[in-house]
């Protein structure tokens, strides 16, 4: 009898939210889908976990609906419209962050660069 040596499981798997695909969960987004946000919402301002449909954000009070900007219908605060799909978030212009934000955010939530306004 040999042992299995050097196999080493993953048991931190957790399933995506959106397609349902066991993904690790130390991933920033799902390599299925796609979806950055696999294991559920978070807010786009303060970041606190929420849940789909949820209104109003616990942690800071801000609308978790917003008027899409591509078709003006309602949406959830996800990353995308619920209605025509568009992608709702920007990346971050500090180049040395990078990360994607929700496009109606003033600054960013991981480097706290502002973002400019088009006026
Ligand atoms: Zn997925
Ligand atoms: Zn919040
Ligand atoms: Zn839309
Ligand atoms: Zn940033």
């Amino acid at each position: 009898m040999r042992e299995p040596g050097g196999r080493i499981m993953a048991f931190y798997k957790q399933p995506c939210v959106h397609c349902g695909e066991f993904i690790d969960r130390d991933v920033r987004f799902c390599p299925k889908c796609g979806s950055r946000s696999p294991f559920g919402y978070a807010c786009p301002t303060c970041l606190r976990p929420i849940e789909k449909d949820q209104k109003i954000c616990s942690g800071c009070g801000r609308s978790l609906f917003v008027n899409c900007p591509a078709c003006g219908n309602q949406t959830f605060v996800g990353e995308r419209c619920q209605v025509c799909g568009v992608d709702l978030m920007i990346q971050c212009q500090n180049p040395r962050c990078g990360q994607m934000q929700f496009f109606l955010n003033e600054k960013c939530t991981a480097c706290g660069k502002k973002f400019k306004n088009k006026e």
